[in-house]
């Protein structure tokens, strides 16, 4: 969402000014720092960077923070570091061109008009598009705040998200990312539209248009995988076989704890339907250790679900409590050490499983579609369920989806050559 928002930014700047994006900090006369605050330590994170910015920057540069930081702290950033010219919430990154030019600047609402929504015409790879297809989340899970950054959740008409889609297929995109907190969720609430579409109809809609060839979705969030969307997922040959279903715990108890509206069993159940129905399918998830009150057996049933899922990429992340979050204020936090020690079992244990899924991958051919030049003469791309190719060859291969018969497997990505 965030590389999203930033394109988003870039394209509004543009709309009124020619900027030019640079990597050498003395040269910028803008500088916006894009904040996440999900995971790590984002607020010191932010101050430190900040005060690196007005040390090297280029005399004049502005600096304004926006993203989900952004949005927690507000005023609070410019109070604490008065050298910042404007900030700007999550859900706000439509309104740059207001604040850019107003010296300290704060736009934080949680307001948001889905019909009048623009995307922005700005990709950082030409040949792949992302779309927001809902802003914000109506969520409440205990360790997340994303819904007090993000807001609500709105969909966006399904009108504006194919006008998208058909001007990025238009201008050489073939694969699209359908963005959202929860994009099987879409069509809950439209905001200030009648529309009557849920996801399962979103993707039958975009797959009519012509040129595009690839539909990939993140995330979607387990609670709403009923079995018409994972037939659709299925059996659309447009839609990528490629699904990210974020556990985050195996035991039942901590996701009463975490507030996500699923048990383990109904888990497992989904994930069974996508291998039942798309054996090809890749399946990844989130998991976090060591939240408030895992047991051993709590641990054991997150172990559990890794064994009987086995999925092929896993994030895996050690708790951490965010502030304004309920989960912080729980009690029954749980020693670092013990948290430490789950983790890299865990993630030792997926590693094997990850291992035994790539080398099976060996002379295998899969589709490749080719969107970067990588140095020495390799192009790299991703297969239709989403692994990471490199092959030799030139700028030639970008745009398109051609064979490769993998020649070599590693846990990251697979070498191959050209059928
Ligand atoms: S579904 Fe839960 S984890 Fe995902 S964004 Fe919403 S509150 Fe956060």
């Amino acid at each position: 969402m965030n590389v999203r928002d930033s394109e988003h930014m870039i394209a509004e700047l543009n709309e009124k000014e020619p900027y030019e994006l640079t990597e050498t900090l003395s040269e910028a006369d803008l500088i916006i720092i894009n904040t996440c605050s999900v995971r790590e330590k984002p607020v010191a994170k932010l101050f430190s960077e900040i005060g690196v910015f007005k040390k090297h920057r280029k005399e004049g540069a502005k600096i304004g923070v926006a993203g989900c930081t952004a949005s927690h702290l507000g005023k609070e950033i410019i109070k604490r570091a008065p050298v910042v010219d404007f900030v700007l919430g999550a859900r706000n990154v439509s309104k740059i061109n207001e604040v850019v030019n107003s010296k300290h600047a704060v736009e934080v609402s949680t307001d948001f008009d889905e019909s009048t929504y623009a995307f922005g015409e700005y990709r950082s790879n030409p040949f792949k598009a992302m779309v927001n297809i809902s802003i914000g989340c109506d969520k409440s899970c205990t360790f997340c705040i994303v819904p007090a950054t993000r807001g609500d959740e709105i969909s966006i008409p399904s009108e504006l998200i194919m006008q998208e889609i058909t001007k990025a297929v238009k201008t050489g995109a073939k694969e699209v990312m359908l963005l959202g907190q929860n994009v099987n969720n879409y069509g809950r609430r439209f905001g200030s539209s009648d529309e009557k579409c849920d996801f399962t109809q979103l993707l039958q809609k975009i797959s009519t248009i012509e040129g595009l060839e690839r539909i990939r979705f993140t995330s979607p969030h387990p609670l709403h995988m009923d079995n018409a969307f994972i037939e659709e997922f299925a059996s659309n040959p447009k839609v990528c076989k490629q699904i990210h279903v974020p556990l985050q715990s195996g035991s039942t108890s901590l996701l009463q704890a975490m507030k996500r509206g699923y048990s383990k069993e109904n888990f497992i159940n989904r994930c069974a339907k996508i291998r039942a129905l798309c054996p090809e399918a890749t399946i990844s998830t989130d998991v976090i250790v060591g939240f408030p009150g895992e047991s051993d057996e709590d641990f054991l049933d997150t172990m559990d679900v890794l064994e009987t899922v086995r999925f092929e990429q896993m994030f895996s992340f050690k708790y951490s409590p965010r502030p304004h979050t309920e989960a912080a204020e729980y009690t029954n936090q749980i020693d670092a050490t013990i948290a430490g020690e789950r983790l890299t079992k865990l993630q030792a244990r997926h590693t094997e499983i990850l291992d035994e899924v790539m080398d099976a991958q060996m002379g295998r051919v899969h589709k490749v579609y080719f969107d970067e030049l990588k140095p020495n003469g390799r192009v790299s791309g991703r297969s239709d369920d989403g692994k990471l190719f490199f092959v030799e060859g030139s700028e030639e291969l970008l745009g398109k989806i051609l064979e490769v018969k993998v020649t070599k497997t590693s846990r990251g990505a697979l070498d191959g050559v050209l059928l």
